[in-house]
């Protein structure tokens, strides 16, 4: 079993991470009302945006107070 539970870890640090990770980039609309990021610089939620897409990692826009955006969850 131990045995079992090292392997599982050696396979899950080989493999890349599913969910994004604080230094993953993500892209946010950079208006005054955005509340959101967005891992995808294609995502519809973005479409409305008519400021500035701004690229960062996902630490920098947590630090900014934005949240997932609805339409990546
Ligand atoms: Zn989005």
């Amino acid at each position: 079993m131990k045995t079992l539970l090292l392997l599982f870890l050696l396979f899950s640090d080989c493999k890349h991470p599913v969910l994004p990770t604080d230094s993953t980039y993500v892209y946010i609309c950079d208006s005054p009302g955005g509340k959101k990021y967005h891992l995808s610089q294609n995502c519809k939620g973005l479409h409305n945006c008519s400021h500035k897409i701004v690229k960062l990692t996902l630490e920098q826009a947590k630090k900014r107070g934005k949240t997932l955006c609805r339409y990546e969850k």
